[in-house]
């Protein structure tokens, strides 16, 4: 079944649709339906059965919204950044990456410098999706994909929602320890919401700027303890 088909399906039968239709839509926010709720919450159960109770580790839930010295520390702030090249003609904004993706045989253009990335666009006479217009010349820039808020009034501190659940348990691993006993090894794990200001979202319900995700960090001594990297080795 074709993708747009699929979720046209979806979106009949009460698994998923583009959120805030009645104002224009937003692109990379879905709403559950009732039938997707439910299966969201089956399959977060599912999982939640298997990596947090059967394998022994903790679930915690942690604030979304967290101070800027937390991914300044991460580098999240430095470098959490897609590739970003703007129409001159129409001012949509693309993945300068992506494009050159397309166009090219190139696989991984996200590993390459901002330059040569919009050198290859000017190469391969790459244009804009939206309306046509050609991208030669125009500057292919770093854009942070971290939403950006306040926190509290006046003079707030800057906040970011965070870009993935690591950060919830990378931060708070000295109280995690101080739980487990000061015993190594331990795993947590974090089933929430995380957010990134993608420039194009695309594939329905694959980029999205709203998304959950389930995560699990398993804490080691590396001096002692013998990660089980072998279980999932070829998963
Ligand atoms: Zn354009």
């Amino acid at each position: 079944m074709a993708a747009d088909a699929l979720a046209e399906l979806a979106k009949r039968r009460g698994f998923f649709f583009g959120s805030n239709g009645a104002y224009g839509g937003t692109a990379g926010f879905y709403t559950f339906g009732p039938q997707g709720a439910a299966l969201k919450r089956n399959v977060e159960d599912a999982w939640r059965d298997r990596f947090t109770i059967r394998e022994g580790n903790r679930e915690i839930e942690a604030p979304t919204i967290m101070p800027e010295a937390v991914f300044e520390a991460s580098g999240h702030l430095e470098g959490f950044d897609d590739m970003l090249v703007e129409c001159p003609e129409c001012g949509e904004s693309h993945r300068a990456d992506h494009l050159v993706e397309d166009a090219t045989a190139i696989e991984d253009a996200e590993a390459l410098p901002g330059e040569e990335v919009a050198e290859l666009i000017a190469d391969n006479d790459i244009a804009c999706p939206a309306c046509g217009t050609e991208l030669a010349g125009q500057p292919v820039e770093a854009f942070n994909l971290m939403f950006a808020t306040d926190i509290g009034p006046g003079d707030a501190q800057p906040g970011y929602l965070r870009p993935e659940t690591a950060q919830g348990i990378f931060v708070e691993f000295p109280r995690l320890k101080e739980y487990a006993r000061g015993n190594l090894p331990f795993g947590i794990t974090q089933i929430g919401p995380a957010y990134r200001n993608e420039i194009s979202p695309r594939g329905g319900l694959l980029r999205l700027r709203e998304f959950t995700q389930a995560e699990l960090e398993q804490f080691i001594d590396p001096e002692e303890d013998e990660p089980p990297l072998d279980r999932v080795r070829d998963v």
